[in-house]
């Protein structure tokens, strides 16, 4: 058995894994005082949760073999660089290292959500596949001929951060016109809660999916057809790259399999004139949702 950590934007998850089933999971939300004081914070309820998950199913730390983790941003030799938490090298790794006598991996979250549809998902009976994680961000991965593409220094495949707006809104990551800022499910949030007079609320992606975009559908339809025509740019750019058999969408997109957005989406990705040749791969949405990184934080590890 091995333990699988999923280092989000906003929250970290920890949970026990064997194989693709995820056996109990923990997970706690980041507060605006966490964020202060990020890298203690991330470091304190990691063990806290694991020995939670470890207590309520009967465990000792002796019992697990490895520690994988999924963390957002640039991951190179075990240190984490990531805009979005506000973290700039931060060496997990040999933190978790010292804590812990199990082997520690940390990987990039798109990767590791991309491993485990691969593995065991939905990604399964193909070769050339491209995986686009939408939440918080916009990450992702490709494989080719059934292999996992990595560049040896950083961890590459930055989908959000293409740039498909010429001095566009600034990005957290210095650049401006990224793609995340247009087509992360966070920008579709902030466009529908100032469209409703909502800034100052609270709302759950399920809520805004469900209700507001169902109840206020005339109000905020212009700012729902200008995110999945950004969306559509991004990933029409990706199968002209790539050339993929399928694409599976992950994160809180992945929420949407079913849902008039992915179907609009969908039938914009196949008009002719949106790829290059007339390439229809089959598009998807991730077998394990929002649980793909934490049990790909274990794959092939
Ligand atoms: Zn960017």
């Amino acid at each position: 058995m091995k333990i699988g950590i999923d280092l989000g934007g906003s929250h970290v998850g920890v949970g026990i894994i064997e194989d693709a089933n995820l056996l109990i999971s923990k997970d706690k939300i980041f507060t605006p005082e966490d964020k202060e004081n990020i890298e203690n914070s991330i470091v304190k309820y990691i063990d806290k949760l694991i020995d939670e998950v470890l207590t309520e199913q009967g465990m000792s730390i002796d019992q697990i073999e490895k520690i994988g983790v999924a963390a957002p941003g640039t991951v190179s030799g075990g240190c984490i660089t990531s805009y979005n938490l506000g973290l700039k090298g931060f060496n997990l790794q040999a933190i978790l290292e010292q804590k812990y006598t199990q082997p520690i991996r940390v990987k990039n979250d798109g990767k590791c959500a991309a491993l485990a549809e691969k593995k065991y998902g939905a990604m399964k009976d193909y070769e050339d596949c491209v995986f686009v994680n939408i939440g918080t961000g916009v990450g992702g991965a490709a494989f080719l001929d059934g292999k996992l593409l990595e560049p040896a220094k950083y961890s590459g495949f930055e989908f959000g951060h293409m740039t498909i707006v010429k001095d566009g809104i600034e990005c957290t990551c210095g650049k401006r016109g990224c793609f995340e800022r247009y087509a992360s499910i966070k920008s579709l949030k902030t466009r529908i809660k100032r469209r409703l007079d909502m800034e100052d609320v609270d709302i759950s992606g399920q809520y805004m999916r469900e209700e507001l975009m169902v109840k206020y559908h005339n109000e905020v339809r212009n700012d729902v057809n200008d995110f999945i025509s950004y969306l559509r740019i991004g990933i029409c750019n990706l199968i002209d790259i790539f050339e993929p058999e399928v694409v599976c969408f992950g994160g809180s997109f992945s929420y949407y399999e079913g849902h008039p957005v992915l179907q609009q989406l969908i039938e914009e990705i196949y008009k002719p004139e949106s790829t290059f040749n007339d390439s229809k791969p089959k598009i998807v949405t991730a077998e394990f949702k929002n649980n793909a990184g934490i049990i790909g934080a274990t794959v092939d590890f």
